[in-house]
């Protein structure tokens, strides 16, 4: 088997350490033998990057449409073979993995036409004789540290939107997924994107990541993972004043209320929060049910979750692949035993599922009967486990769904367009959705949190300039 390379300064280079990549469906399958980068090739990566900057700026912004749209075209007439390989690596359904490839092909079509539109403006001066310009530039050599849950779509909604606006980049992706990260990158290079302007550096956090934060000609950070660790990376980039942004957990609320179309809410809720085995930040693990329709709403969807096939992930029969990574699956199983442990009832799975091949299965967990400060409704569990906690009624459902150290994302079922106007108004989340599961967001719109679950200017959609960029403003006299 070949060893997967990473990209640095135009050049293909192994490392001494090796990671084999594992398919959670199948631990039998390794997908691929990937080599971690060292501190020294890192700290030449930046170096490449930054030396990489002026020709970058130079090239042009028809040069960055073209490599950037070439990059996209490819992304989506391979979507099915890249889909297949993120399954295999990541657990994901095939739907869904070639879902979140088509995603990162659009991300790419969408940044390449960004980088065409003009940024600045022209603006009359307060004293006469005098023009102002404001100008948008780059930032200079971006580090994007991604996590595993999203191998490609949220790589790319990263390296195009910092190449989109002339920066270089140093791009480490989790280091149990570096598959779709390197089959990205080979792409970028096939595309024409010149040596030393985007580098790959594949290996641990503690490592790769650390060295990026750390080094001085890094102007500017996007991390995507976990609170922990953001919250860690943010300080020591505030410190020597760099720029960050950081997209972290969720224990997103869906709330259900009296006047909801059943089947609506439970398909809401099931896709909500179980759907990517409940991997995704935006899953709604707590589900905030008022009192007229909470018993109904409970036999309901646990009913449904029987139907709810847990399986491999490439299996077409299957709606839920498995837990990505042997210690999230048994943080998943911790959390389970922890909520029995608070006084929250299990009223469906929790355990572990055999299949054909070794794999992480874990049958979803529905827990009712729970409050909002038990640890099960306050912590970012991050798999398939969702509780239902009872509201009295609309503002008591909104207090519980507010009451949370997170705000990514939030959603209510309601057919009153009251409520539902009232939620968007008073929900305290980044992302409000009425009447569709809070999982499934646009690629050129914002996407962010507020709370503990964002830091920093918004992610996609031309709100990504603020991060990307840096205003210049000019004074001219006539
Ligand atoms: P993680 O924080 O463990 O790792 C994220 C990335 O940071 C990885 O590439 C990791 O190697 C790197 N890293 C770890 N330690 C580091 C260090 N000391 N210095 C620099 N880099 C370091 O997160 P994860 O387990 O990969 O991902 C799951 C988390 O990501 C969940 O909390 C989830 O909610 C969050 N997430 C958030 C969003 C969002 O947009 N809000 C999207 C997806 C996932």
């Amino acid at each position: 088997m070949s060893i997967y390379r990473n990209w640095i300064a135009g050049e293909w280079f192994a490392g001494n350490d090796v990671s084999e990549n594992v398919n959670p469906s199948d631990l039998n399958d390794i997908v691929g033998e990937y080599a971690r980068a060292d501190p020294r090739q890192v700290e030449v990566a930046i170096e490449a990057a930054a030396e990489a900057r002026a020709g970058w700026r130079e090239a042009g912004i028809m040069r960055r449409f073209e490599i950037l749209d070439r990059a996209g075209s490819e992304i989506l007439a391979r979507k099915d073979e890249l889909g297949e390989l993120l399954s295999r690596e990541e657990g994901k359904t095939r739907v869904e993995g070639v879902g979140e490839v088509a995603r990162a092909g659009n991300v790419f079509k969408w940044f390449a036409g960004e980088a065409l539109r003009p940024g600045g403006e022209l603006i009359e001066s307060v004293r006469p004789g005098l023009s102002v310009e404001v100008t948008r530039e780059p930032v200079g050599v971006v580090g994007l540290i991604t996590p595993w849950n999203f191998p490609i779509a949220i790589p790319a909604w990263k390296i195009a939107g910092a190449l989109a606006y002339g920066n270089t980049v140093v791009f480490k992706p989790a280091d149990s997924v570096p598959a779709s990260a390197w089959a990205l990158t080979d792409i970028l290079v096939r595309a024409g994107v010149p040596g030393g302007v985007f580098n790959l550096v594949m290996g641990r956090g503690s490592v790769v990541g650390e060295t990026i934060v750390n080094h001085r000609d890094v102007a500017a950070v996007s991390f995507t993972g976990s609170q922990e660790v953001g919250q860690r990376l943010a300080s020591q980039l505030v410190g020597r004043l760099a720029k960050v942004q950081l997209e972290m957990g969720g224990k997103n609320p869906l709330i259900v209320l009296d006047d909801a179309e059943l089947d609506i809410a439970v398909e809401v809720a099931v896709q909500g929060a179980y759907y990517s085995t409940g991997q995704r930040c935006t899953a709604s693990s707590r589900l905030i049910v008022t009192r007229g329709i909470h018993d109904a709403f409970v036999a309901g969807l646990t009913k449904r979750l029987e139907r709810v096939r847990v399986g491999a992930a490439l299996d077409p029969r299957t709606d839920i692949g498995p837990v990505a990574e042997a210690k999230q699956l048994r943080g998943n199983l911790d959390y389970v035993a922890l909520g029995q442990q608070e006084g929250a009832q299990l009223v469906r799975g929790g355990d572990l599922l055999e299949r054909d091949r070794p794999g992480h299965f874990m049958n979803p967990a529905l827990f009712v009967d729970a409050r909002n400060d038990m640890r099960i409704a306050r912590e970012e569990i991050f798999g398939p486990v969702a509780c239902v906690i009872q509201a009295q009624d609309y503002d008591d459902a909104v207090a519980i769904a507010n009451d949370t150290p997170f705000g990514l994302s939030s959603g209510i079922v309601t057919t009153s367009l009251k409520h539902a106007s009232d939620f968007k108004r008073r929900s305290a989340a980044g992302m409000v959705m009425v009447n569709t599961p809070t999982a499934g967001v646009d690629f050129h719109v914002p996407f962010g949190g507020r709370k503990s679950s964002s830091y920093g200017p918004r992610e996609q959609g031309r709100y990504a300039a603020e991060f990307y960029t840096t205003t210049k403003t000019a004074y001219t006299a006539a």
